[in-house]
């Protein structure tokens, strides 16, 4: 590493918070000068294989020509123009694309937002909005699955798992929500209504309180990597309608091909009352993020007291970011994304099945492209990220899980099975070790 880079990572770790990160004690943070395809090149030189997709976000690589083209166009043009009283053309585009060809019919009333976070902010306002506007004032709180994860904003965070969530430590200043137990069922196991009890038993004894039920559809991603059975979808959305829920589908993880469909709702084909999708939205460009409802919803929204929906963010509907996203999802639509995330989906459950014989490990999973290995036991980031590093792949394990979603319209074949042997020699080798 040269002086530059040795002087600007002392800085980093003094001044630079990263994500869930300590001051005092800090993980090591590797300088990345450039990406490019799935290939992520470090300061000295190093070329990492991407197993990441920067968190669902990265779906086509990086620098992919056509959305640096989009972006350099745009920026010429128009790079951010308040959207209170003005619109402009790669907001409307992108509007009309995902309501053609990513959101459910009828689920077509779009607010663009900052980031995921705050997309699930917008949305339980829209659920209490809706709420307050139908004469149900009473309904104030949400309901939520146990091993949820939302954000990391206020209200979102009130719907993330309370004790094995990220949040726990704020448990006190937050809104008390109802939690669920997460759905019993997991995706491709036998079907059982017992699954449904305890919403049944939650929306009968607490129903007139409850606003909105929120849930990460199939696939519960930060909270676990758990992938769960389509039909609690549609028992939910049975018992939401009955009882004067809202459904909210946070799809921010799911959206834009991750688990074989473009959103993880088509699992169950269920139509939910709001919609939140970010991350894959820009291709991992920008950050972007949308809350989409029914007309219906946002009229009666806006035929409340306060005559409008109350929010609007000073970059809503940036420009830029809506171009990139346009970009980005004409260019998964012009592609055989479905096909090749089915490919994906078979070569991690083949390369990485066997894993599941390991004594340390406790279950191996694979949904579209995302691979998923749970050990027993928490995983030693510290210890296993320099490891990976080691195999030239950028893995990064929390809690007990050791994972990959790779951009899957960038990782080409061989890059992919670098991946699965990558992972697979640290895992097994930590096997070894303990
Ligand atoms: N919802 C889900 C399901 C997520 O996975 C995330 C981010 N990991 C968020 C919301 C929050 O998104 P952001 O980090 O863009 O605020």
């Amino acid at each position: 590493m040269n002086h530059l880079w040795q002087e600007r990572l002392r800085w980093d770790r003094d001044h630079l918070w990263h994500p869930y990160t300590s001051t005092i004690d800090p993980l090591e943070v590797y300088p990345v000068v450039s990406a490019k395809g799935a290939t992520i090149t470090l300061a000295d030189g190093t070329e990492l294989t991407d197993g990441m997709s920067s968190w669902w976000a990265a779906i086509h690589g990086y620098s992919h020509p056509v959305l640096v083209q989009a972006l350099q166009g745009q920026a010429e043009t128009l790079s951010h123009i308040m959207f209170g009283g003005l619109t402009h053309e790669p907001a409307v585009e992108l509007g009309k694309l995902l309501c053609e060809s990513v959101l459910p019919k009828g689920v077509d009333t779009i607010f663009y937002a900052d980031s995921g976070s705050v997309a699930v902010e917008v949305a339980m306002k829209m659920a209490l909005q809706y709420q307050h506007a139908k004469g149900e004032r009473q309904r104030t709180r949400f309901a939520a699955l146990s091993s949820a994860y939302h954000g990391d904003t206020w209200h979102a965070m009130s719907v993330c798992d309370p004790i094995t969530g990220m949040h726990g430590l704020f448990a006190g200043a937050l809104t008390p929500q109802y939690f669920l137990p997460q759905p019993s069922i997991p995706f491709g196991g036998v079907w059982s209504e017992e699954a449904m009890r305890p919403l049944q038993n939650l929306l009968e004894e607490k129903g007139e309180e409850i606003a909105a039920l929120i849930l990460e559809p199939i696939v519960q991603g930060a909270g676990g990597m758990y992938f769960y059975h389509p039909e609690y979808l549609r028992q939910a959305r049975r018992l939401c309608s009955h009882f004067g829920v809202l459904l909210i589908f946070d799809e921010i993880a799911t959206g834009f091909g991750r688990t074989g469909e473009m959103l993880a709702a088509y699992h169950a084909d269920v139509l939910p009352d709001i919609i939140c999708i970010g991350k894959a939205l820009t291709g991992g460009c920008m950050t972007l993020s949308a809350t989409a409802t029914t007309k219906e919803i946002a009229d009666i929204i806006c035929s409340g007291e306060a005559g409008c929906f109350m929010h609007g963010p000073t970059f809503m509907a940036n420009p830029l970011a809506c171009s990139v996203a346009l970009a980005s999802t004409r260019l998964l639509l012009s592609k055989p994304w479905r096909k090749r995330v089915k490919e994906i989906e078979q070569t991690l459950r083949s390369e990485l099945s066997s894993l599941a014989d390991l004594s340390t490990v406790k279950e191996v999973r694979c949904l579209g492209a995302i691979g998923v290995v749970e050990m027993k036991q928490p995983v030693d980031m510290k210890r296993l990220i320099p490891q990976f590093i080691e195999e030239k792949i950028w893995v990064r394990p929390f809690g007990r899980l050791v994972y990959l979603m790779p951009p899957f319209m960038a990782v080409t074949d061989e890059e992919l099975f670098k991946l699965t042997s990558g992972l697979s020699k640290i895992v097994k080798q930590n096997a070894v070790q303990r």
